[in-house]
């Protein structure tokens, strides 16, 4: 599972009704907040400080699943499947009499036994929740047994839940079956991490339970299907419905089970002789393989570097319309969110890679190889999320890498000022709350600390060990460390034990000095060891002097520590953890000087990065150095020189002035040429126009959006005529940008469009346009409209995404004083199953 792209949209957020964030160049930036701040500040237990819930254990195995056939078919009208299924098992270890299956919000229609052809109608009890069958006598260990339940599921009817990283789980989705919405295709889709496949059949639903299956769909013969395993055969039945059949050989966990419905097109690939197939709506047919097409060279790259050849009968990724999650790892079938659909305009300036690796990197670890419980969930997620660093590495090079570094850092570091928790975590709550970023982010991070603890050799043959001793099986961190362990013969539990099982991270502060041959580090672990632990931390400090580096290793093992290395000469630059690997906050005071060295000496994106962003806190006295700067090789270094002239005038610094038009104009970077047209623009408008309308005809429509509010932010005449040129535009940041200025703007004549766009955007866009449309209303009293309202209202209550219903929620408060808003804004709330979003509205109505 991904959860990156919705963990942006974490919501728990002010109810603030803003215009549109027309300078958003990615996905919702709504950040979290927190409210808690004040009151727990005046405890002596920290906000972040770990919340000890009930002890989780893993399921307890009672019996063995051992396959599963299932034949499906729907009812498009009631949004129902009508299923058999006829499942083979066996008592785990103790004979058993009692069958008890997870199966939520059924009707059950019969429980048979089957022998051979025929079958003994068995007695059961069902809560809802739960099947509990009567078997016909007890059974032994070494005796299977076949039962055959003939059920429909109503995925619609059940109370909803979900967490960030899976907004919802009602396991199997109905996309605009009935056509009524023109601007989607239908379809139908499952998602069953982490407990809901069990919504769409019944099963044993826990990640440490595995079973091979057959899977035959019913539907009409239009339809395209895609499920896990192998494609046997389609079946033409006399009603005008076919039957596909779709087999998974080898066992896996029924959470990665799943069915995708759709008028797709499919894009065929392949890696060595394995299928690799890409499933897209039509419209992106042309486009798919420039999305998806490094598959298999990723699929060659982690099976050469594990040793393990990717594991199941085929690669396919589908996208689906307004999926709950950013993607999915189901076996051998990944599904996607729509964002991953690029136009050829869109690919000059995104490219999916991180999620993709992520979602094959499952493949072996999550799916060959299974976490026993939600409480071990990093030994999926932290090793997904690790993949994106070895793609970008591998195949982008080391500043890529170190950037997704960075990204995953600041992601913890954001949680951890209200959340520190082990990351192997029996005391959770909820399990939906393992999907964080200590799972994710803080997961990955301590793989690479691994990594570069044992060396690559051995972190790849341990990594190789561990899969082919567990493969087809469920495992718990310590299973890793000993896998580590036997593979390098080192106790490896104090490693384990300070970053899988205890909270928190390294606070560090760094002094050094130099004198009389001598250098001398002093290091200071600064967290509260009442929550944390001392960390024993092996690295590296690079020194340069007389112009050369050299590597020192230490290993720091104290909560106040004084290292002394011999240098013969005053060193230029000391760079503590020289290879900027380690998970830790540090601060290490150096001067301007030994700064400046850091920027352009350093070779290493991090440690440039840190010395531009310092330095550029007086950008006055280093305007050399951001000029440079200006003209590094990557792009964000670029970026990053740009946003630190964000606050300097720039005066008659004719010289300045130029470099950033040229930025603006020619750097390669469609993000970077936007950064630097947005800078002009808070430069002050006019004198840049001509560069701004340039921009309008840009290839990025970054740059494009920067054109937009840029060219508006001059005040010019003609902006309303020359910029609704773009009003067809589908692009999410063209119209995005447009919203925010006709959100200010416009009069009541742009009401349509509003409207027009609203009912054809999705996802993050969606929300962003809604935001505007807040705006747009709170100054256009006449467009309040019936129609709105009732636009509105349908948004906010039958919208998949619970952050788009949120958007619109707050839309129509705006209009709270129009007739009958009021009583819907009670109803929508009264409704409204999701608990982020009731806590919300709680707030929002009753203040
Ligand atoms: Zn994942």
């Amino acid at each position: 599972m991904n959860h990156r792209f919705l963990s942006i949209v974490g919501l728990a957020t002010t109810m603030a009704l803003a215009g549109g964030c027309a300078t958003n160049k990615e996905a919702p930036s709504v950040s979290k907040t927190s409210d808690t701040t004040i009151a727990e500040a005046q405890t002596d237990v920290p906000v972040w400080a770990p919340k000890k819930h009930a002890f989780n254990p893993s399921r307890t195995r009672v019996h063995d699943l051992l396959h599963t056939t299932l034949r499906v078919s729907f009812d498009w009208q009631k949004q129902h499947l009508n299923g058999i299924a006829e499942l083979t098992l066996k008592p785990y270890f103790y004979p058993q009499k009692t069958l008890v299956l997870d199966a939520k919000g059924f009707d059950i229609k019969s429980v048979y036994l089957l022998k051979g052809n025929d079958g003994t109608q068995l007695k059961y009890a069902y809560d809802g929740m739960k099947l509990t069958i009567d078997l016909d006598r007890t059974y032994n260990r070494d005796e299977k047994y076949t039962i055959e339940i003939n059920y429909t599921a109503k995925p619609n009817e059940l109370a909803a839940g979900g967490s960030d990283a899976i907004t919802q789980d009602k396991g199997l989705y109905f996309i605009n079956l009935l056509g009524e919405d023109p601007n989607k295709p239908r379809q139908i889709w499952t998602q069953g991490e982490t407990e809901a496949s069990s919504a769409w059949f019944p099963t044993i639903d826990a990640p440490n339970e595995r079973m091979t299956q057959d899977i035959y769909i019913t539907i009409d013969k239009n339809f395209t299907t895609l499920s896990n395993g192998t494609f046997v055969y389609s079946r033409q039945n006399a009603d005008g419905t076919k039957t596909d059949y779709w087999k998974q050989e080898l066992p896996h966990a029924p959470y990665l089970a799943m069915m995708a419905i759709g008028e797709y097109a499919v894009v065929k690939d392949k890696w060595r002789n394995l299928e690799v197939n890409y499933y897209v709506e039509p419209e992106y047919k042309n486009t798919a393989k420039k999305v998806f097409g490094n598959t298999p060279e990723m699929m060659e790259f982690f099976s050469k570097k594990l040793g393990v050849n990717y594991p199941w009968a085929k690669y396919s990724q589908v996208v689906v319309r307004d999926f709950v999650s950013g993607a999915m790892e189901n076996t051998s079938a990944s599904t996607f969110m729509e964002d991953l659909q690029l136009n050829e305009r869109e690919l000059l300036d995104k490219n999916w890679d991180g999620i993709i690796a992520h979602e094959l990197f499952h493949q072996w670890f999550g799916d060959l190889v299974t976490t026993e419980s939600w409480a071990n969930l990093p030994l999926n997620e932290a090793f997904a999320n690790y993949s994106e660093y070895l793609w970008a590495e591998h195949k982008y090079g080391a500043d890529e890498a170190a950037y997704a570094q960075m990204d995953e850092l600041s992601q913890y570091l954001e949680e951890a000022q209200t959340k520190r928790e082990p990351i192997i975590r029996y005391h959770y709550g909820d399990k939906e709350e393992m999907f964080d970023s200590h799972s994710y982010a803080k997961g990955g991070r301590i793989l690479h600390m691994l990594r570069k603890l044992v060396g690559d050799e051995a972190f790849y043959a341990s990594l190789n060990y561990y899969l082919t001793k567990n493969k087809f099986s469920d495992v718990e961190v310590a299973e890793l460390r000993m896998a580590f362990e036997d593979v390098t013969g080192e106790d490896l539990m104090w490693f384990f034990d300070q970053w899988f099982m205890k909270p928190g991270h390294p606070e560090l502060k760094v002094d050094h000095s130099y004198q009389n041959g001598q250098l001398t580090l002093r290091v200071q672990q600064l967290q509260d060891t009442t929550y944390m632990p001392v960390y024993r931390l092996p690295l590296e400090i690079s020194v340069w002097a007389s112009g050369k580096r050299t590597n020192h290793p230490i290993e720091i093992t104290k909560a106040d520590q004084t290292f002394t290395f011999p240098v013969a000469t005053q060193p230029e630059l000391v760079l503590f953890d020289g290879e900027q690997q380690l998970l830790a906050v540090v601060e290490h005071n150096k001067s301007a000087e030994e700064l400046r060295y850091q920027f352009y000496n350093s070779k290493q994106l991090i440690p440039e990065f840190e010395a531009l962003t310092k330095l550029a806190e007086k950008p006055a006295q280093e305007l050399k150095l951001i000029q440079d700067a200006l003209s590094n090789d990557y792009w964000f270094i670029r970026s990053t020189a740009l946003n630190a002239l964000a606050d300097y005038k720039p005066e008659n610094n004719a010289a300045l002035v130029s470099k950033v038009e040229q930025v603006a104009k020619t750097d390669k970077k469609g993000t970077v040429r936007a950064d630097a047209v947005y800078l002009l623009a808070g430069w002050g408008g006019d004198k840049y126009k001509p560069l701004f309308e340039a921009a309008l005809n840009d290839s990025s429509y970054h740059v494009v959006a920067a054109g937009i509010i840029a060219y508006a932010a001059t005040g010019a005449e003609d902006a309303m005529q020359k910029l609704s040129r773009f009003e067809k535009e589908k692009n999410e940041n063209v119209v995005t940008a447009l919203s925010s200025y006709y959100a200010m703007q416009a009069g009541p004549e742009k009401y349509d469009w509003f409207m027009n766009k609203i009912k054809q955007s999705k996802g993050s866009g969606l929300y962003y346009l809604l935001q505007s449309f807040s705006a747009y209303l709170a100054s256009n009293n006449e467009t309040n409209k019936p129609e709105t309202i009732a636009l509105l209202t349908n948004l906010a209550q039958n919208h998949n995404l619970y952050y788009v219903r949120m958007a619109a929620f707050q839309s129509l408060m705006v209009m709270s004083d129009q007739p009958g808003v009021a009583e819907k804004l009670q109803e929508i709330r009264a409704q409204e199953k999701d608990k982020r979003l009731i806590d919300m509205y709680k707030q929002a109505l009753e203040q």
